[in-house]
């Protein structure tokens, strides 16, 4: 058993949304280089909270990314461990709209996959735009304490960081190593 939080730089609002310029910064930046029939990944950690990183997170990460990628074809990789949340960019030989489903499929049923966010994105016209639930006809993503959708729980404050850090350190302390 690890305290996965006891650990990681406090990050303030600022500094998160710097973060979230420069994902985006290199989503148009990796354009260029998405062959056709290509769909564009990016995957983040679902962290509550002003820590958003450290060893356990990182860890954490790129155990989930290492097997995201035996499963699809990666043309490019590029992670970032940074102190605002580990990030992965990835290229992958798929099609977008089939991408997307499988990862739900991940997202919701495996628990390291609850942990995370894969944004998926189709390449049209030199934009990026990304595939949504909703496009799909799916439910909007669950929260990842209780079986309300997870937007609601965020916009009428329905757990506290502590109890969404509870949750998270048992899926984390149940399915890695360390
Ligand atoms: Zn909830």
């Amino acid at each position: 058993m690890v305290e996965v939080f006891s650990e990681g730089f406090k990050q303030t609002k600022e500094q998160i949304n710097k973060s979230k310029n420069s994902t985006a910064e290199e989503l148009n930046y990796l354009i260029d280089e998405i062959p056709e029939n290509c769909a564009l990944v990016s995957i983040t950690m679902r962290i509550p909270g002003e820590i958003k990183n450290n060893r356990y997170i990182s860890r954490t990460f790129n155990v989930i990314v290492d097997k995201f990628m035996k499963f699809y074809s990666v043309v490019k990789e590029v992670r970032w461990d940074v102190s605002t949340g580990p990030e992965a960019f990835l290229i992958v030989e798929k099609d977008p709209g089939f991408l997307k489903q499988e990862t739900i499929k991940y997202e919701s049923e495996e628990p390291l996959g609850t942990l995370v966010d894969i944004n998926v994105y189709a390449v049209e016209d030199n934009s990026v735009s990304q595939i949504t639930r909703k496009e799909l006809g799916l439910e909007p993503r669950k929260c990842l304490v209780c079986d309300k959708h997870a937007n609601d729980c965020k916009r009428d404050h329905n757990h506290s960081v502590e109890e969404m850090r509870e949750t998270i350190a048992k899926i984390i302390n149940e399915n890695i190593t360390f």
